[in-house]
């Protein structure tokens, strides 16, 4: 059996106020891990003061990016001994706007899950073909490479701290959701190719998350297909009520 994980990331919204004030109705309506875990990925100004808010709480806070290296002459990057230090207990990172926005490789984020592990935190991978890709029929191709390049070199206790999360680039922002069937036969792909990676134990155990505007009225069909295990959220994260719902949304799935 799988806990699936609900994960918010609030990307760069909310100012320090409204951040807090979500943070803190989440703590109020969030109260057990019955159900599964929930986190949420907060601008990294927001981080200690909200892991501080949530301590003890039912609701995990992660970073949204880290940088791959210990320290240094790196103006504007976050180490992961840094996420640590505040709270943190895990990062995303290979995000496609990282990627698409920022330039992070492949490569570069195969380092930097690197660094989030070796620094002791969990690291939710994002991985996702663009539209094109979809349609070319490069799909598989595009998300197992990814894959192949982030996932190389891990001890099998690395593997347990390691979530992924399937994000169709077309369907973040676009409210354009992959619809179950489309998810299903994505994840059941993913989890095949991370047992011929490492082992069968470790395909059945590792969570993949399904990510790409999900909502209230689209989660539980997401929810309830046997390899999506849980659900990575953008913007309807932002509003506690309907990121409760997909939360809720789980229990009915
Ligand atoms: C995301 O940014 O990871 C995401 C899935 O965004 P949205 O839910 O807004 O599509």
């Amino acid at each position: 059996m799988r806990t699936t994980i609900i994960a918010g990331n609030w990307k760069m919204n909310l100012e320090l106020e409204d951040a807090l004030g979500l943070a803190q109705e989440l703590r109020r309506l969030v109260r057990a891990r019955v159900d599964g875990e929930v986190a949420i990925c907060p601008p990294y100004p927001f981080l200690q003061p909200i892991a501080k808010a949530l301590e003890g709480s039912a609701v995990d806070v992660g970073a949204q990016d880290v940088d791959a290296h210990k320290s240094g002459a790196r103006t504007g990057a976050v180490s992961a001994s840094m996420l640590r230090s505040v709270g943190c207990s895990f990062t995303l990172v290979g995000h496609s706007e990282r990627r698409d926005v920022f330039g992070d490789t492949d490569e570069i984020i195969a380092q930097k899950l690197r660094a989030g592990l070796d620094h002791g935190l969990k690291v939710m991978l994002c991985i996702g073909e663009h539209l094109d890709d979809r349609e070319s029929h490069r799909t598989f191709e595009v998300v197992l490479g990814q894959l192949d390049i982030a996932l190389k070199d891990l001890t099998l206790e690395e593997t347990s701290r390691i979530t992924l999360a399937y994000e169709p680039v077309w369907a973040i922002g676009t409210g354009r959701s992959a619809t179950p069937e489309q998810a299903q036969e994505v994840h059941q792909r993913i989890r095949a190719h991370i047992a011929t990676l490492f082992n069968h134990d470790v395909a059945g155990s590792m969570r993949i998350l399904y990510g790409g505007s999900v909502k209230s009225s689209n989660a539980a069909d997401l929810l309830t297909q046997p390899d999506v295990d849980g659900a990575l959220v953008g913007g309807a994260s932002l509003k506690a009520e309907s990121f409760v719902n997909i939360i809720r949304a789980r229990k009915s799935s």
